[in-house]
């Protein structure tokens, strides 16, 4: 069975839409982000663009600074200070990946953790850690999480969850967030021995690689979640395709639940982008 990720995007787009209603009526706030692009990457102008149009879609301010390719280092933390001290401006994404003249950590600190969206600040990850009110979590875990639940219902208790990858991205920060939900988590990653029976012993197998289709049906207990987050860009047939880390078509046939790519994990990252931006405004507005 398919876990469509579209649709539960705009399910909680629309929960999103009443919420930033309510903060305007009831606190005279309209949740704002600002999107700072450095460059012109296409891939990267993809993205800003969706997740502009989606932000003012559920009635947020949308801003969308973009900087050439060679703005120095300075300039860049000069505009983020800009941002931090506006209180218009609830949530700050700097699109990376960033030119390499330009230090990514030194640009992610610099961003106030209360403002930081992506989830990506020091703060913002020991609050996770820790289990503290207020962090700001980053996208994509939070997308898996609700397309698991989706599938399984909200009680994740005792399921063995299979995180393959362990970035501060996805893999780390998805492995707190299942287990929070009382999940028994294993991390694999690329020194991990045996990796397809460790999958085999999965309730819930979430894949963060980026290897095209490398998780196979032999890899996948009968009745599984799948959740693929990868994105892969590969030519079969003449064609550009996009696929995920998960072999789709061979997985489905035993998978109790999966994530296509397209349409799965990557619509849920700017729904929960927008979600942290009124989480942002409505505790530190
Ligand atoms: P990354 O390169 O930072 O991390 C990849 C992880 O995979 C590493 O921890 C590594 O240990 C592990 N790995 C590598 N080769 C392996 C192997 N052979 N066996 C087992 N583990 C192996 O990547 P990332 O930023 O975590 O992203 C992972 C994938 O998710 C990419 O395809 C990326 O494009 C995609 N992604 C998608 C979204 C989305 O919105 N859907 C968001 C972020 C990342």
């Amino acid at each position: 069975m398919n876990i469509d990720g579209k649709q539960a995007a705009a399910d909680l787009r629309v929960k999103l839409t009443k919420e930033v209603e309510s903060l305007k009526a009831e606190r005279g706030i309209t949740p704002g982000l600002t999107v700072v692009l450095v460059g012109d990457d296409p891939a990267s102008q993809v993205y800003v663009r969706n997740k502009v149009k989606q932000t003012r879609e559920v009635g947020m301010i949308s801003d969308e600074i973009r900087l050439d390719e060679d703005t120095t280092e300075e300039a860049l933390l000069a505009t983020l200070a800009k941002l931090n001290n506006d209180e218009n401006v609830h949530g700050i994404l700097v699109q990376l990946p960033l030119p390499k003249h330009i230090n990514e950590e030194k640009i992610i600190a610099t961003i106030k953790p209360e403002k930081d969206v992506d989830g990506f600040h020091a703060m913002n990850s020991g609050r996770l850690l820790n289990g503290e009110k207020g962090a700001l979590v980053p996208c994509t875990p939070q997308g898996c999480v609700i397309l698991a639940k989706r599938h399984l219902g909200d009680d994740l208790s005792g399921k063995h969850a299979v995180i393959i990858g362990r970035s501060n991205i996805v893999g780390k920060p998805v492995s707190i967030l299942f287990l929070q939900e009382n999940c028994t988590v294993t991390i694999a990653h690329s020194r991990t021995q045996n990796l397809p029976s460790m999958c085999r012993q999965a309730d819930i197998l979430v894949a963060a690689v980026g290897r095209p289709e490398m998780v196979k049906a032999d890899w996948v207990k009968p009745g599984a979640t799948v959740i693929d987050v990868g994105i892969n860009r590969i030519e079969r047939d003449g064609k550009n395709k996009l696929v995920g880390d998960v072999d789709f078509d061979d997985v489905s046939a035993v998978a109790g639940g999966i994530t296509p790519v397209p349409g799965g994990v990557g619509p849920m990252t700017i729904a929960c982008l927008l979600k942290n931006t009124i989480e942002a405004a409505k505790i530190y507005g």
